[in-house]
C-alpha cells in the first residue's frame, strides 16, 4: 500500500500523529527532497529504503512503489505541507489505480497556514475578507485562462501566492494591475516554521525590495490583502448580543 503523507511546512513536529505513525512503519519512503525537512526521515525505521523524488521522474517514483509493493513493503510518499496543494499527487494516484495498488492520503499542515502563524495573522477577518485565494504566478508552468494573478487580484480577497518568490517584481506588478493598491499590506514569509524562518511585512509596492535585500528567491510565500492591516470588525460569533445555536444573546 502507498500512503501519501503531508510532511507539514518544515518543523518536524508539525507532521500529524497519523503521518508520523505511518512513517514509523514504512518499508520505503519517497520524499520531496527539495522542500521536506530531512529530519523527518529519522522517524522511518532503520531498514527503510529512502528515495529523494527531487531527482526522479513520475515513472521512476511509480517504479519504486511497484517494487516495494512486490516485496511486501508499504511506501510513504512524503510531500511538503499538505499534499493536495501543488503536490502532483493526482497523477500518482491514477497510476497506482491503473496498477491495482491501493493508496490513501494523510493531510498535512500547509505552508499557507504556517505563514499565517508566523505573522500572527487571520486570513478571514470580518468586514475585511471572507475568502482566501491560494494561487501561483504563471512561470515555466502556465496557469489556465482566467486564473492569472491580475484577475484574481480583482477580488481584493486574502491571497497566498505559492511558487513565485523568484518573480517578485512581476508578481507585484500583476497584483497592482489587478486592483490591489500599492500600499495594500503584504508579507513575504520564508521557510515558515524552519529555524531560519523570516517573516517580513511591508506595503505591496516594497515587496520585491524586501525579497532582494534578504536574498529570498525560493521557499517563500507572498501574502497580500487587507487582512494584514489593522482595521476589522468584531466577530458576531463571540458578540454578547448575538444569539447562536449554543448561546443566547442579551443586551
Ligand atoms: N504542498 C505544499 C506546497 C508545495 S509548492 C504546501 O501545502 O505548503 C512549494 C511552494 O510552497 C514553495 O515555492 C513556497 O511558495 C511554498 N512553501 C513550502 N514550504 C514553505 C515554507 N515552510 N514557508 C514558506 N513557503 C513554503
Amino acid at each position: 500500500m502507498v500512503h501519501f503523507v503531508g510532511a507539514g511546512p518544515g518543523a518536524p513536529d508539525l507532521i500529524t500523529l497519523r503521518g508520523a505513525r505511518l512513517l514509523g512503519q514504512a518499508g520505503c519512503v519517497v520524499y520531496a527532497g527539495s522542500l521536506v525537512n530531512p529530519a523527518l526521515l529519522d522517524l522511518a525505521p532503520a531498514g527503510a529504503q529512502v528515495y529523494d523524488s527531487a531527482r526522479m521522474t513520475l515513472e521512476q517514483v511509480i517504479a519504486v512503489m511497484v517494487e516495494a509493493e512486490r516485496s511486501g513493503r508499504d511506501t510513504v510518499r512524503l510531500h511538503t505541507g499538505d499534499p493536495s496543494i501543488y503536490g502532483a499527487i493526482r497523477e500518482q494516484m491514477d497510476a497506482l489505480d491503473a496498477l491495482g495498488i491501493p493508496w490513501d492520503v494523510t493531510p498535512g499542515v500547509s505552508s499557507f497556514s504556517a505563514a499565517a502563524a508566523a505573522l500572527g495573522a487571520e486570513y478571514t477577518l470580518p468586514g475585511v475578507s471572507q475568502s482566501v485565494i491560494l494561487t501561483r504566478m504563471a512561470g515555466r508552468t502556465p496557469v489556465p485562462a482566467g486564473q492569472d494573478l491580475a484577475s484574481l487580484a480583482a477580488h481584493g480577497a486574502s491571497m497566498a501566492v505559492f511558487l513565485s518568490a523568484g518573480m517578485l517584481e512581476e508578481l507585484t506588478a500583476e497584483l497592482i494591475r489587478g486592483g490591489y493598491g500599492p500600499d495594500t499590506p503584504a508579507a513575504l514569509v520564508y521557510k515558515a516554521s524552519w529555524p531560519e524562518e523570516q517573516a517580513v511585512r511591508c506595503p505591496l509596492k516594497d515587496l520585491a525590495r524586501a525579497g532582494r535585500e534578504r536574498g529570498i528567491t525560493r521557499t517563500a510565500l507572498v501574502l497580500v490583502g487587507d487582512f494584514l492591516g489593522n482595521t476589522y470588525e468584531r466577530s458576531r460569533l463571540y458578540d454578547p448580543s448575538f444569539t447562536t445555536g449554543y448561546r443566547e444573546g442579551g443586551e
